[in-house]
């Protein structure tokens, strides 16, 4: 017997009641899609994209790696970027930590786990430039759930430092990058507070002028 025959079953039921709710859904979400956001969440099992937001397939569109980081050298995160930018044109770009990251408390610990290390890497860099502010939290739980946040507030500045992004905003494009804390504990969706909606709230140092405008 295989070992996914549970999770098959699991489906059709799924796609079932979704098709009791409304027959032609999948046909008209194979047609196209037209998600208004673009998650970009850690990979943590606990942290669902859809079901944390009340959201249907189609209407988000989706990346996920550990501990949620955005790297200028990441050639999957930015494709990501940039077909949600350019081609779906996204309105909202969720950034999307999670408190007890696994990734992050990694990145503060000196144990190794491998290739991983390498990966986590800029967030141990936060750490340590953060190491003042997060020595006034009286426990490691609290270190961690602070660091979460830094580095969901320095993911949403390095969406928005990139050429993708200010490019949307050169053409008059709508379009926001926000920073979210999803909590494992209460299962509730949290905003940072932390929202880039346009060029002029990007640190001079990080602007681009358009392609080509010199
Ligand atoms: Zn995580």
């Amino acid at each position: 017997m295989s070992d996914l025959k549970q999770l098959f079953e699991n489906n059709a039921r799924w796609a079932d009641a979704i098709k009791q709710e409304d027959p032609e859904f999948f046909e008209k979400l194979a047609r196209q899609q037209a998600p208004e956001y673009l998650w970009i969440g850690c990979s943590d099992a606990r942290v669902p994209a859809n079901e944390i937001v009340g959201m249907l397939p189609g209407d988000l569109f989706v990346h996920r790696n550990v501990a949620n980081v955005v790297l200028h050298t990441d050639l999957n995160c930015l494709s990501v970027i940039q077909y949600a930018v350019d081609v779906l044109k996204v309105k909202h770009i969720l950034v999307t930590g999670h408190y007890g990251c696994g990734g992050v408390r990694s990145a503060m610990r000196d144990t190794q786990f491998g290739l991983i290390d390498g990966w986590l890497r800029t967030i141990r860099d936060l750490y340590y430039e953060q190491r003042e502010h997060l020595a006034q939290f009286g426990n490691e739980e609290e270190r961690v759930d602070r660091l979460c946040e830094l580095n969901v507030i320095q993911q949403v500045a390095n969406v928005s430092h990139t050429t993708i992004v200010q490019n949307a905003w050169h053409r008059g494009q709508a379009l926001s990058v926000h920073g979210c804390i999803y909590g494992i504990k209460d299962g509730l969706w949290k905003n940072l507070n932390v929202t880039v909606s346009g060029l002029e709230q990007v640190p001079p140092q990080y602007r681009l002028r358009p392609l080509g405008e010199v």
